[in-house]
Parts: C-alpha cells; structure tokens; sequence
C-alpha cells in the first residue's frame, strides 16, 4: 500500500520567508506562487506547515497515510470533502470501479480528467489530486448507466494507479491537518465567510439562506471545502482548491479568490443595471404602445383596421399611378413606424394631406351663356363691357376643350366688384370658389410649400386651398398679384408662373406633397389694383379687364338694387322697417365716403342697418322708417367730407390738381407762395422724383416765359419759391402734376387767383407742351365727387374719353389743351397782363392773348 516517496505540496514556510511573501502576494492576488514540494522520505510523518493569515502566523499539523482503492475518473467536476455530489456513471471501467467499490467498503477515489471529451482517460491525463468519496446511494438506470450520490470524505493524492481487470486502481497519498484555532484563524475565518457572504449576496446562481447556514461552522477545513464546492469558478481554478491540503493556507487562498470573484461581480452588476435601465425605458415604451394598441383594438379602433382604411381610401382617391405608388409606400412605412413616434406623426400628416387633396372630384360644369349672363346681371349692377368680356371669354372656354388661354385678371380700385364678379363667375359656371391673398407674400414657400424635413412643414397655400375646395375644377382667385414682393426667401412670382402657366401647371410640384398635382382643370382669375408692379411675365399671362371705379349715379343705382337689401338680411331687418330714399343714398355717398368703389358706402349702409335694427328690438318689429338725407347724420353722426370744394374762395397760388392712386383717383391741391430770398425752389408734401422733376420743369418753364407774367428775367434772383402739395403725409408721386404747379407758380407770381371750381391734370415739357395722362375715368370721377365739374385735361387724351360714361361726359366741362399758356388762358382768374412780345425765339407756339384764342373744350 505504502509505495514510493513521491512529491507532496506542502506548506512548510521558514518565519522569515512569511512576510516577504506578504509583500508578494499583496500586489499580486490571483495566482499565489504554490509552495515548492517537500520530499518526503516517510510515509508516516508529521509535517509542520506553517501558513500566514493577516499579520498572524498559523500552525498546522499535518499527518499523512497512504491508501489503495478503486479509481473513477470524472468529467466536468472537481469533487470536494464534505461534499454531497449526485451524478451517473457510464463508463465501462468506472461501473466496475464503482462495484469494486460498493462490494467492499463503499469508498471510492475520483479524480478529475484534464480533457473532458476523453473517454479513457490515462493515469497521466487525469489530476493528480481528487477526493476520496463515500458512495452514499447507487441506482442502476434501464439504460445500463448507474446514478451515485456521493459524499466527498477527504482529499488525496496519487501515488500510484495500476489498471487492473478493467478498472484503475489508485495508491492515494491522504493528509490529515490538525489545525489549532487561535485567534487568528479565528479572525481569517471571520473573514472568510464575511466575504462569501458578500459573494452569495451578489451571485445570484446561490441561495443565500442555504449558503449561509452551511458555512456557519468552526473547522477551518470543513468551511474552506464547503466553500470551495460552492464557487462559481472554473474547473482548473476549483482544481487548485483541491489541491491545496492545509486549511489554514485554503483559506488564504479562498480569501483571495473570494475578493477577486466580488470584484468581478460587483462590476457585472453595475454594467448589468446599467444595461437594465436602458432595457427598462426600452421596454417601457415597447409595453406602453402594445397597451394603446390593445386599447385602440378595444374602442374598436384597431390598427390593423385603420391602416386598411388609409388603404382603402388611397385606393380609392383616384389618384394617378405615381401619386398612388407613393402613398401606398408610406403608409407601409408608416405601418412599421412605433405609432407614438415623431415620424409617425409626420408620415401621418402627409398621408392625410395627400389623401386630402382632391384626385378626381370635379364639379359638373354649367356650360350655359344665357345662365351665366344672366347670373352676372343679377349680381352686378352696370359694368357691361366687362361683363361681355367675361362672357366672351367663358364661350371660348366652352369651345375649346383644354382652353391653353390666358388667365383674367381684374384690375382696379378696391371695392369695385372685383372678388364679387370672380364669385358670380364660379356660380355661373357651377364651379365651387377659393380666393388666396397674394399680398404681402415674398416667400415662395406660401405659394409652394416646404420639404417635409422641417419641422411643422404644410403644403403652400395653393394646394391647401384646392383642398378647401373639394374639387379639382374651382374658380381660384388670386388677389393682389401687384401686391407680391420678392426678398432672399425666393421669388414667389416665379412659383405663380408655374402655376399660371398653362403648359406646366398640370404637373405642379408642392414641395411638401411632392408629387406632381394637376392645375391644368382650375380656373384662375387674379385681381390687383394696379398693373405696373405685376412682374411683366406674370401679365403676360393674364387678360387684363379695367374696373374703373363707378360714378355718383351708378354708386346710387348699386346701393339700391343690391347693398341696401345685403345689408338689410345681414341685419335682419325686412322691407317694412327701413326704406332709403335717394336723396338718402346720394347724401350718403357723398357726406360720407370718398372712394371709387361702393365698400364704403356699403359699410355706412350696413351702420345704418344695424342702428335700426337696434331700434326694432328695443320698440317692436313694428317700427318702421325711412331714411331722408336729412336724417342720416341722425344715425351716422357728423359728415365726415365736405360736399365740394367748387364753393370755396378762388387763391392766389392754390391749384386743385387730380392724381390717380390704387383706390381710384382723387384731387389733390397744390400750393405755390413767394417770398424773398434767392431763386431757391423748394418742394414739400412728400413728392416723389417724378414729381419733383415735373415741378423742375414748371419752374423752368416759367421762368422762360416771365415777361408773359409781366416778370423781369432776372426775377427769380431776388426770390425764394415754395411749392407745397398738402394732404397729410402721404407719398406722393406720378407724372400728371406738371401743369398743376406750373399753374401755382404763375399764379403766385403773378398774383392773379386761380379758379377754385377748376381742376387740372397733365404733364408739362419745358417748351409748355402739355403732354397726357392716364387714368383719365378715375381722376373725371374723383373732380366729380369734389364738386368740381370743369376740369383741363391734356389734348392727346381727348381718345379717351370713350372709356368715360356718357353720363360723366355731361356733366363736365372738359377743356382738352395743348400748350400751357392755355391752361394758364382758362384757370387764372383774370387775364395776364399784355407785354410786348419778345423778339427772342419763342420757345413755345406764342399766343396771342390770353383770352382771344379760346381753348379746344369739351362739354
Ligand atoms: P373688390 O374685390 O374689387 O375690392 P368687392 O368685389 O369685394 O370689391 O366688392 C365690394 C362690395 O361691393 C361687394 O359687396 C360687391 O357685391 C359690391 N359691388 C361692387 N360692384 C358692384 C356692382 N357693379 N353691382 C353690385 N354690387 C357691387
């Protein structure tokens, strides 16, 4: 039994050796150098080792015998003492060692084999030191193989293994420590358990309850090995456990391991939590939507459904191909998309955007001239030629099947029927109505969008406006195209060619839809008040139709037949309570507005009727009355203009002169006084450089024909010359004024007054050539409404009077002229005083005299 001496790790340290390898260890605490072998010349022998623990120093017994019994190799396990350990044996030469065993005293020696995929393992394949095991229980399994429950007894090491009759027998070296508990094994003990403590704390493979009783013991050998069995470790680390003999030095070593594994663990867990909170908001989220989902599938608002629908009704949009493919796309998209998400809100929007457009819906077009003419006359009191116009323009429409024509644009003061005859045209045509403002807008975006990338984007206004419209064929109506400007956001005159342009508007581009959108079925019509600031290519698009602005007698026929019977269903009054007299609308119209069109005297007609109304409720729907023009000012309070300017006292130096403006035309006076001074002209009133220019050119002028103002030609040296055109400060500009101030400046030069029931409008050269003007209509109906009924206008625009009403045409005394002089012969008061003629050439046609050549006039 007792064979040979072979190596046997001991731990037989000399005192001085201890805290030098402190030192070591103490930087180092994984991989302890192990004790260099003792030979051991006796097989009865007791051995002093001596191994350190904290700064204490204990001493352990060690007495060792040798052992002869069957060996069974196993796998995948390191066996400890004390150890209760099922598992099955299969292998042939093990079931013998194990009946080996079990006949004679149960005890059996099992060793772990380096490689675990070998089958027959060799003595030198297998460890060296294993576990002398007590078998417990053994059941013999159908398939052959037997289970054991073994309970591990004490640790040995090989001496000798001798294969015989198919199983291996092993010559065990076994050592038995005793060791004395002082009270530093005591402390190290503490120490232990207090650490796998900690460890079983922060491992979650054990049960810290079970663990915790089972390391509550006083042998340091029993609490190291139960410790041991119970590590997480790996095979070879649990290996170097075993083979470790002297619990004072296993518990060293334990103590070791056991800081390295918490270490471990603790950085596990924090990487773990860290880990888990991320899981956690992850999974948070992923539980709440499946909650809305189920809630939603609960209300009946399932998902699934509602993405079928937006299917459906994409299917059924009629949409072209393209613009189909795309939405379908997106909604595929969309269905992948976490339904609380930003994007899904965005692809959401765009889905219902483009579902919201229409596709396919049109409105049945009434192609019927005789109803269309008669639904403008219903509407619109006078107005005739536009209203041919229009109606010569839808006939072509209706012949034409895709009418490539131009585009109508109303141009004119505000209040004249503009958006009102753009709404009778869409009733007579049975299209549906949408009107966009152009003014005011200098991006580009307005009219086409932004990209969907940014944030809050929508479509431009006209693609939101289709939308309102339901339908792909509406009257558009784009107001105030002269109102656009243009800035560094791009030009969005450009984007409104495109959509004009009937070449191309049938392939529209929203940046937000994006997706190309028919315009080709709309029917524009823009409106704007005047022409010149509408980019030269947009009005090459349009058909331009003038609305001039109305005249006293026509404002009065319109508040009869219409204004007075909206305003009177708007204020819910009937023809019993409230009746207009003429005298009424005409002290209405010119006590109370100034303007070209009716959207004033509309509002002041809407004031009355509401008054009355006031009074109905408060006396009884019986009241009734009628309002005169001596009673208006009852209900509109004080007049807010003064009937005429004809009554007023004639001046030296005041000269009415008529402009024109966007809301119509309008007087405008002009002043001109003289002091003493230098020569120096000044211009105040806000004038712009045109008309600075043309009171340039007066002054010159005058200047050149001073002797005819009884002047000396050196009169401008000793005199200082102002010109003022009052009106509040308003900018004023526009080439009609020349002969206006050229008029004041004679006039205050010559001290004669200028005729107050007169005004005038015409540009001057500095020859005295009156040169002409425009807006002729808009500047007669202003003089009119002034009072002013006699009115010199430029000889060249006597062509124009076509455009004037007949009515207006009467009731003034138009002087047409071509020179100056002849406008100075019939505006001042008094003929100029008679001067010898100059023998200098004349720089205008000279007249004779004043008053003898009677001016070309026109009554
Ligand atoms: P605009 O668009 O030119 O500024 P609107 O079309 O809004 O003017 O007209 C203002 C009001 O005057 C509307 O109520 C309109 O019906 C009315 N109106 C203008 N001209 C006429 C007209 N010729 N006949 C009847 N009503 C008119």
């Amino acid at each position: 039994m007792h064979e040979g001496v072979p190596d046997f790790p001991s731990c037989t340290f000399v005192a001085f050796v201890v805290s030098a390898l402190r030192i070591l260890t103490a930087g180092r605490r994984i991989g302890i150098p192990r004790d260099p072998p003792l030979k051991v010349k006796s097989n009865q022998l007791v051995l002093f080792g001596r191994s350190f623990q904290g700064d204490c120093v204990t001493t352990s017994k060690e007495k060792y015998e040798s052992k002869k019994l069957p060996m069974m190799p196993i796998r995948d396990v390191v066996i400890f003492p004390f150890m209760m350990t099922p598992f099955v044996v299969g292998r042939e030469s093990s079931v013998r060692a194990l009946e080996e065993a079990l006949a004679a005293d149960k005890k059996i020696f099992l060793a772990t084999q380096h490689d675990a995929s070998i089958d027959e393992p060799k003595a030198n394949e297998i460890y060296q030191v294993g576990t002398i095991v007590n078998i417990v229980q053994s059941l013999k399994l159908p398939d052959g193989n037997i289970k054991v429950l073994v309970e591990g007894i004490e640790r040995g090491k090989i001496l000798q293994v001798t294969d015989t009759e198919g199983y291996m027998q092993a010559t065990v070296r076994v050592a038995r420590f005793t060791t004395e508990v002082n009270q530093a094994l005591e402390t190290a003990m503490q120490r232990v358990t207090s650490l796998f403590e900690q460890y079983v704390k922060l491992c979650q493979a054990l049960n810290y309850e079970t663990m915790i009783s089972a390391v509550r013991m006083e042998d340091p050998a029993k609490l190291t090995d139960v410790i041991s069995a119970n590590l997480q470790l790996s095979i070879e680390e649990k290996q170097e456990l075993l083979e470790i003999f002297d619990p004072a030095e296993r518990l060293t070593r334990i103590a070791d391991v056991l800081d390295i594994e918490i270490e471990k663990l603790n950085v596990d867990r924090t990487i773990q939590s860290r880990v888990k909170r991320q899981m956690e908001k992850a999974q948070k989220e992923y539980y709440l939507n499946e909650k809305i989902k189920a809630i939603q599938k609960e209300l009946g608002r399932g998902e699934k459904s509602e993405f079928d629908e937006l299917k459906k009704k994409i299917e059924s949009a009629g949409m072209p191909k393209d613009v189909k493919d795309k939405a379908l796309q997106e909604l595929k998209k969309l269905e992948a998309m976490p339904p609380m998400s930003a994007e899904s809100t965005v692809s959401r929007n765009y889905l219902d955007w483009l579902l919201a457009v229409p596709w396919k819906k049109r409105s049945k077009e009434i192609r019927n001239i005789s109803r269309a003419e008669k639904v403008l006359n219903e509407d619109h009191y006078g107005l005739e030629k536009i209203k041919e116009r229009i109606l010569e323009f839808l006939a072509v429409r209706q012949l034409v099947k895709n009418p490539k024509g131009s585009i109508l644009c109303f141009v004119g003061p505000p209040g004249v029927g503009k958006t009102s005859l753009g709404m009778s045209i869409a009733k007579a045509t049975g299209r549906k109505f949408v009107r966009m403002s152009l003014g005011g807008v200098r991006d580009e975006a307005e009219i086409r969008g932004h990209r969907r990338t940014y944030i809050g984007a929508l479509p431009g206004q006209i693609i939101q406006m289709m939308k309102k419209s339901g339908t792909k064929n509406p009257v558009f109506m784009l107001d105030e195209v002269d109102k656009m400007s243009m800035d560094f956001r791009g030009d969005p005159s450009a984007a409104l060619l495109e959509v004009l342009d009937p070449e191309q508007n049938f392939m529209f581009v929203d940046h937000y839809l994006d997706v190309e959108y028919d315009l080709s079925q709309v029917f524009f019509i823009a409106t704007a008040n005047v022409m010149h600031t509408i980019p030269p290519a947009l009005q090459d698009r349009m058909e331009v139709l003038r609305l001039h602005g109305y005249t006293e007698q026509e404002k009065v026929e319109i508040a009869k037949q219409f204004l007075v019977k909206k305003q009177m269903l708007a204020a819910g009054l009937s023809d019993k309570n409230i009746k207009f007299t003429d005298e009424a609308i005409t002290s209405l119209i010119r006590s109370y507005t100034r303007e070209a069109g009716v959207r004033n005297l509309e509002r002041e007609i809407g004031n009355v009727c509401r008054k009355v109304a006031r009074k109905v409720v408060k006396e009884g729907t019986d009241y009734a009355i009628t309002i005169t023009a001596e009673n208006v000012n009852d209900f509109l309070g004080v007049i807010k203009f003064r009937d005429t300017l004809a009554h007023e006292k004639s001046e030296v130096g005041l000269v009415t002169g008529l402009a024109w403006t966007e809301v119509g035309g309008s007087i405008l006076s002009t002043e001109a006084t003289v002091v003493d001074g230098k020569g120096k002209l000044t211009l105040t009133g806000k004038l712009g450089d045109v008309m600075q220019e043309s009171a340039q050119a007066a002054m010159s002028y005058v200047r050149s024909r001073a002797h005819r103002l009884g002047l000396t030609r050196d009169f401008y040296r000793n005199l200082d010359l102002h010109v003022h055109v009052p009106e509040g400060a308003i900018p004023k500009d526009g080439p009609s004024a020349g002969i206006t101030i050229a008029t004041a400046i004679a006039s205050a030069l010559s001290k004669i007054p200028v005729r107050r029931d007169l005004a005038m409008t015409g540009e001057i050269t500095l020859r005295g050539k009156v040169l002409p003007i425009g807006g002729l209509k808009e500047k007669l109906l202003a003089a009119h409404r002034a009072g002013l009924f006699e009115v010199i206008l430029p000889k060249d625009n006597e062509k124009d009077l076509a455009e004037v009403p007949e009515n207006l045409r009467t009731a003034m005394k138009l002087h047409f002229v071509d020179t100056m002089d002849q406008v100075l012969a019939i505006a001042l008061e008094s003929p100029l005083p008679k001067v010898e003629e100059e023998v200098t050439q004349p720089i205008a046609p000279p007249l004779t005299t004043s008053t003898s050549e009677s001016p070309a006039t026109h009554q």
